[in-house]
């Protein structure tokens, strides 16, 4: 669906600059202009500038600039429409929609199908950790072992899967979702079929199963990934296992935990890094909410200028063991090369 004119117009006219950016940094004003340290490049003093008058962001460091709309395509990583949404979703604007033509649809629905497919299973997943029988006697007792509150466990929402071979798949299909967009998610795994005469035929079958599902959000809340735990003593299988790289899951740019995290590491002026999803889940339960992990990969470039959007100051919490202290000491070298402030814990 495409928005409407009058639409974009009511959402441009709403989402004030300084408002929108005001999100993700803190502006302080001087002269005609506010001022704040870009998100878009890590740098220790300001040139990042925001002209509430002309309703413009530029940054004198690294040349991004643009309005309200490329700002959150920018910072969000959205495309046009997706922005547009983000913002009229923030102002409380009804989306006034014409229809596309079929390809049109297709092209800009990939990534968007995507993220609704994702949102899908989340909630499947959920569903199943408190209301199927499996959920509840498996992977329910999981979490309540490791301390976490009802509360926690929603904020976070956690889930199951279950431990047949395609209960995901088939529900979702029998939900008018296509094996095309399941496996492009990375949620349904499609293997050529040898016990049929057809050589096209293919088998389906869920990625995850019988594990604790831990799903990964980008920074506006979507679910873009998950992470799973499996439950059994089974030697043959990986203990944690990702969603492959996507359209919309580039592991190397996103945190664990960033969404749940971002307003208290703006508020408390520092981020902790920890190394897995249970640790960022008890830190926050415990209160301490600014915390974030680099699961699935060792902390890279992109990771930490995520974190620089919201704070200079980064404080690592690594495993005393030896890997856990090299881990640390590369990550510790990557921030001060990046120019945000650095300790070790
Ligand atoms: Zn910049």
């Amino acid at each position: 669906m495409r928005i409407d004119q009058p639409t974009i117009e009511r959402i441009r006219q709403s989402a004030d600059i300084a408002d929108v950016i005001g999100d993700y940094v803190s502006l302080k004003k001087k002269g005609a202009n506010l001022w704040a340290c870009c998100p878009f490049h890590g740098e220790k003093s300001p040139s990042f500038s925001v002209s509430p008058a002309k309703g413009i962001y530029k940054c004198f460091g690294c040349g991004k600039a643009g309005d309200s709309i490329r700002f959150i395509m920018d910072i969000e990583g959205l495309g046009y429409g997706e922005a547009l949404r983000h913002l009229a979703k923030k102002y409380g604007i009804e989306i006034q929609e014409t229809v596309l033509t079929d390809e049109q649809l297709q092209a800009q629905n990939e990534r968007e199908s995507l993220l609704i497919v994702l949102n899908y299973a989340k909630n499947y997943y959920q569903n199943n950790l408190f209301k199927h029988e499996e959920g509840q006697s498996i992977g329910y007792p999981y979490f309540k072992e490791r301390g976490f509150s009802d509360k926690t466990i929603n904020t976070f929402e956690l889930g199951y899967s279950l431990e047949g071979w395609d209960a995901f798949t088939k529900e979702a299909l029998k939900n008018g979702y296509s094996l095309d967009i399941l496996a492009k998610a990375g949620l349904t795994i499609l293997k050529e079929n040898e016990q049929t005469a057809n050589p096209n035929a293919q088998k389906a079958f869920d990625r995850f199963r019988n594990r604790v599902t831990f799903p990964i959000h980008n920074v506006s809340g979507k679910v873009i990934a998950f992470g799973a735990r499996i439950l059994k003593a089974d030697k043959s299988q990986a203990k944690y296992l990702n969603s492959p790289e996507t359209e919309v899951y580039h592991k190397s740019n996103v945190l664990y935990g960033i969404f749940q995290a971002k307003n208290a590491i703006r508020t408390k002026d520092v981020c902790y890094l920890v190394e897995g999803y249970t640790d960022v889940i008890s830190l926050h339960q415990a209160g301490i909410e600014n915390v974030v992990a680099s699961s699935g990969t060792s902390l890279t470039v992109e990771q930490i200028r995520l974190i620089g959007r919201f704070t200079q100051n980064i404080t690592v919490l690594y495993d005393g063991d030896t890997a856990g202290i090299k881990a640390s000491l590369r990550g510790m070298d990557m921030i001060l090369e990046e120019g945000l402030n650095v300790k070790l814990f």
